[in-house]
């Protein structure tokens, strides 16, 4: 298997040959198709088996870059880990011109709405950060087609849940979700079965 073979368009296969990556990882060799598709996928990986790279080429293969609203949101456990998601999408999508923001705690409140009413195609960020840029309406919701949850355990042992239920009642109904998960806990396989409809299960 190849970028090459996955139909991807030319400007992102640009983007994740320049970021150094010459083959796919198993779980992307499983996971980057079917979410191009816009179908609902769980995938159970650890950290470490290439997962960013899955979710952020679906979504940068899905975007609509005439289009400068956010289409997709992506919650993260950590303000690192969802810096670190931004850095890889942007560094992914530098050739296609994806503008990303991390709406995460413990920053500007004022610059993460200034950078929102810019205009950006993605925001990745923890659940409490984004659920406030949600409420004070910084950040709107009415063309989000694509959620991820990655490392939805961990959000989930932080005690995000109601954070997150709270986010996705605010987002359009019919979207895409992913959830990336390395253990799929019973709150993890009842996010799966509120938010989704008919998921495809990748385990890796
Ligand atoms: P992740 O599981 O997304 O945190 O990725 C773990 C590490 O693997 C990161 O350092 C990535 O840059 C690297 N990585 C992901 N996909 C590939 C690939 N296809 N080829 C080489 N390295 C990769």
């Amino acid at each position: 298997e190849t970028f090459d073979a996955m139909g991807l368009q030319e400007n992102l296969l640009r983007g994740i040959y320049a970021y150094g990556f010459e083959k796919p990882s198993a779980i992307q060799q499983r996971g980057i198709v079917p979410f191009c598709k816009g179908l609902d996928v769980i995938q159970q990986a650890q950290s470490g088996t290439g997962k960013t790279a899955t979710f952020c080429s679906g979504i940068l293969q899905q975007l609509d870059y005439s289009l400068v609203e956010c289409q997709s949101l992506v919650l993260a456990p950590t303000r690192e880990l969802a810096q670190q998601i931004e850095k890889v999408m942007r560094a992914l999508g530098d050739y296609l011109g994806v503008k990303v923001h991390a709406c995460v705690g413990g920053t500007s409140v004022r610059e993460d709405q200034r950078i929102l009413s810019s205009g950006v195609h993605v925001v990745v960020g923890t659940p409490g950060r984004v659920f406030d840029m949600l409420r004070r309406q910084s950040l709107r919701p009415d063309h989000i087609k694509m959620f991820v949850l990655d490392e939805a355990d961990e959000m989930l042992s932080r005690g995000f849940k109601d954070q997150i239920y709270d986010i996705f009642q605010l987002l359009p109904p019919d979207i895409q979700v992913g959830v990336f998960s390395a253990t799929m806990p019973p709150e993890a396989l009842e996010i799966t079965r509120k938010f989704m409809k008919k998921p495809v299960r990748i385990l890796v």
